[in-house]
């Protein structure tokens, strides 16, 4: 199989510093997985395949920061709650299916085949706490050729039995499925404690030493909601901040760190996000749909925070990360509108920046064309939804597809330079 292509479509992109960059009717020439070129004329190689994609409009693939494979089953189900109700009523009883591989099996599979055909080429996912069947879907995620960290998640208090696991239980697990993992090359594990609440200090400490000897990046949740963030104040009484209460425990920088929703970490925790390790998955369909509120976006570009998006299913409801950018700039508008004039909303072109190369930055640096990136991309095909306007720029046909047909299966594929379909 070829490992080199060339690839005939219209790019559009946003340079580092945020700028658009269209490329319409130009030539991507990809090879042994890297981006080599993105040129107007077509690049003088013989060794090639050549993909023509003309009229296809073709983007860096897009990276969902926080999703919960566990979850994908009931999305759009059971909206009526707040997050703590919502995980006793209907989340915990869902993932403790997980502890029979059948179920495990047909359900990853479903989610594994729509993230195949969604705009996302990485991810960075919860399973549950049973090892099996977190490995059954690093394997799915492995063979259909998906880059993605998936982390069996750690919890060994406040939740329903069947999500309880023993203390030293729940590291010798991680660290088997670590060992688990060691062959696979497109699909990482990462450190998953649930939530502050869910585990215990003795555990925090263990998880952290685990990610530091490692250098195994981690994933978590940090101030989504504010009943939440009391709890975490009463059981971490010692901490200022709920951040803190990750920082007392070495779950703060040192790796690469995600933290999901950080929907009051403005007021909270101002100082802790302002750390290189730490990078914000905002998901501003959850946090609407569990009525949690409305991260302030426009802060952490302004203070320099890392920052990509996350459907958080099944608080969010779709794996569209095109969704999800169209969601974080409505939600940045009623936030400026109704909550806090200081921070203007944010634009088309920067919610899908912080898609694309904001989140991307989590994987060493995807989300562009630029030269000797890994290559990750997908072409849609903007013409599902009709329209009489013939002069519209790359960047006006991506925001018209971005809001009407986001969950419109993508053409083609590319993760690492290779071509899933
Ligand atoms: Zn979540």
């Amino acid at each position: 199989m070829s490992s080199a292509y060339v690839i005939h479509a219209d790019f559009y992109q946003t340079d580092r510093e945020g700028m658009a960059l269209e490329m319409p009717s130009s030539y991507l020439l990809v090879r042994d997985g890297r981006v080599v070129s993105l040129t107007t004329s077509r690049p003088d190689v013989s060794d090639a395949t050549f993909l023509d994609w003309s009229g296809l409009l073709v983007i860096p693939g897009l990276t969902d920061l926080h999703v919960h494979a566990s979850q994908y089953q009931f999305r759009g189900l059971w909206m009526d709650e707040e997050l703590l109700e919502w995980l006793n009523a209907h989340t915990f009883p869902e993932e403790a299916k997980y502890k029979e591989i059948s179920y495990a099996s047909q359900a990853y599979r479903i989610f594994t085949d729509d993230l195949l055909h969604s705009a996302t080429t990485r991810a960075a996912i919860f399973a549950t706490i049973h090892e099996d069947s977190t490995l059954l879907l690093a394997r799915y995620l492995e063979e259909a050729g998906i880059a993605a960290y998936v982390g069996k998640v750690n919890m060994d208090r406040n939740s329903v039995p069947e999500l309880t696991e023993d203390s030293e239980a729940s590291v010798m697990s991680t660290l088997s499925f670590i060992e688990k993992m060691k062959d696979f090359k497109n699909v990482k594990p990462i450190i998953t404690p649930r939530f502050i609440p869910s585990c215990s200090d003795w555990l925090l400490d263990e998880l952290a030493c685990i990610a530091k000897e490692r250098g195994l990046p981690v994933q978590s949740h940090l101030s989504e909601n504010q009943s939440e963030g009391e709890w975490v104040h009463s059981l971490c009484p010692e901490s200022v901040s709920y951040a803190d209460a990750y920082r007392r425990h070495g779950l703060w920088g040192g790796v690469p760190t995600i933290m999901a929703h950080c929907v009051y970490s403005m007021e909270a925790e101002p100082g802790l996000m302002r750390n290189e390790d730490i990078f914000v998955a905002h998901c501003p369909d959850s946090n609407t749909n569990l009525s949690s509120g409305i991260a302030p976006a426009r802060w952490f570009l302004e203070n320099g925070v890392n920052m990509g998006l996350g459907s958080d299913v099944a608080g969010g409801t779709t794996l569209s990360i095109l969704r999800a950018i169209t969601d974080a700039v409505k939600v940045s508008k009623l936030r400026w509108r109704l909550v806090d004039q200081r921070f203007r909303p944010l634009s088309f072109r920067e919610a899908f920046h912080i898609a694309s190369r904001g989140g991307g930055a989590f994987f060493g640096g995807v989300g562009g064309f630029d030269e000797g990136m890994e290559a990750d991309l997908v072409a849609l095909d903007d013409s599902v939804r009709k329209t009489a306007i013939k002069d519209l720029s790359l960047e006006e046909r991506l925001e018209r597809h971005a809001y009407l047909a986001p969950e419109e299966p993508v053409t083609h594929k590319m993760v690492k330079g290779r071509l899933l379909f």
